[in-house]
């Protein structure tokens, strides 16, 4: 039986150039021993189970061997967990005995199915897994990979959480601004993009139109477009807002495509709230459908991610890799990739994404040179193989400690 081609890093030698292939096959050598497990709460909807799905098969290419698991539970758990995840950055949440019950019970549970005993390194993501850690006997370093925007987190959940967290040896954050004052390490990992993926490889015109005719999405005009979670954090009231306040002056179509996370009970309702201000240039889609999503960030004028708090914000990356023109909200990960003016543009409010709006629809030649940097500011720095060779390195250095320790 043939088997399908998986991803190798000689793939990306287009783009980091064969000095850097060999560097990361180098950092790989000392690890093909190695046994680790990614565990999350979803396997699609979010930028978490994006990068897991293409980082965890990169890993085992360079030949070590990675796992990827997700934790189950019922909706009123990840009602719980979802609120927690607004909490912890920044939103406020009612901090119960009965949430924080529901949510060690699931866990414990979680922790009897899962057998994480034997791993050299268990990575746990996002706050959902968290207290996994108090079930095993660990054989390893544990890492908490945390992709939330930790700027102010609600400091009573943090109180909680930070017992468990300071059981962890390391914990990854998306940005240095998000470092907290924890026992445990801290090192900083920019997310990161697979450029070979359906979402996010090279696409041609007839297969664009393809995508876009298939939905019945109208290319007579200008499409304008957010891609995100139907999330209050995306702020889709603000972009359908900032749109119509852009279309007083230029004429476009709006597509603001979401999908609903099996981790994210919260998609459904955002969703609902929404359909109301559906008119014929104002399209609101919830689909999930990867190539959609390429076809829309790749024919998009101008591309949104209007957050008002953003870990990181994967989609941005996607479509500044495409050569769109991006308006960020000036938040989080955001501010990190967008240098505003030279690449793309940062905005605080309605209005200045109105503004910005208006701008390039009127400019073409505008969008194409933010565009072109944009996709250079990627290549630079935002594609997988820089993320895994800082995985590489983080697990060389336990390596090398607990090398000296036996
Ligand atoms: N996404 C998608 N379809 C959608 C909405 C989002 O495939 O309708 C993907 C998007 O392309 C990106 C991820 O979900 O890969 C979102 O990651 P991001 O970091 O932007 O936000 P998160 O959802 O993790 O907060």
């Amino acid at each position: 039986m043939d088997f399908p081609r998986l991803t190798q890093v000689e793939d990306y030698e287009p783009f980091i150039g064969p000095e850097a292939v060999d560097r990361l096959h180098q950092k790989a050598e000392s690890l093909r021993h190695l046994h680790v497990a990614n565990i999350n709460s979803t396997y699609y909807g979010g930028g978490v189970a994006e990068m897991l799905s293409s980082l965890s098969l990169l890993m085992n290419t360079v030949g070590i061997k990675t796992g990827w698991r997700v934790i189950q539970g019922a909706p009123d758990f990840f009602s719980i967990t979802k609120k927690m995840h607004n909490a912890l950055q920044g939103g406020d949440i009612n901090l119960t005995a009965r949430k924080c019950q529901i949510y060690t019970d699931v866990i414990y549970e979680n922790a009897v199915r899962n057998h994480l005993d034997n791993h050299n390194f268990v990575i746990i993501h996002d706050p959902q897994p968290l207290p996994l850690i108090h079930h095993y006997k660990k054989q390893g370093p544990w890492l908490w990979r945390c992709h939330l925007d930790l700027t102010a987190p609600h400091q009573k959940l943090w109180k909680f959480l930070r017992p468990t967290i300071e059981k962890y040896d390391a914990v990854i954050l998306s940005l240095e601004e998000y470092r907290q004052n924890l026992r445990t390490p801290q090192v900083f990992f920019f997310p990161a993009i697979d450029p070979f993926t359906t979402k996010n490889r090279e696409m041609s015109e007839t297969e664009v139109e393809e995508r876009l005719s298939h939905y019945e999405i109208p290319t007579d005009l200008p499409l304008v477009v957010q891609i995100s979670r139907f999330d209050p954090w995306k702020d889709p009231e603000g972009v359908i807002w900032a749109f119509k306040l852009a279309r007083k002056e230029v004429d476009a179509t709006l597509v603001l495509l979401g999908n609903v996370a099996t981790d994210d009970p919260e998609g459904a309702e955002v969703y609902q709230s929404l359909i109301a201000q559906r008119e014929e240039r104002i399209i609101i889609l919830s689909r999930q459908d990867t190539a959609l999503v390429n076809a829309l960030q790749r024919r998009a004028a101008v591309v949104l991610q209007k957050s008002l708090r953003e870990g990181f914000g994967l989609t941005v990356a996607e479509a500044m890799w495409k050569g769109a023109p991006v308006i960020g909200g000036k938040v989080g990960g955001i501010r990190h990739q967008i240098d505003d003016g030279i690449n793309g543009f940062l905005v605080a409010s309605v209005e200045e994404a109105a503004a910005r709006i208006v701008q390039l629809l009127k400019d073409p030649d505008l969008r194409q040179t933010l565009g072109g940097k944009a996709r250079e500011k990627v290549k630079q720095n935002f594609l997988l193989t820089r993320y895994l060779e800082q995985y590489l390195d983080l697990f060389n250095s336990f390596e090398t400690i607990y090398r000296l320790r036996r």
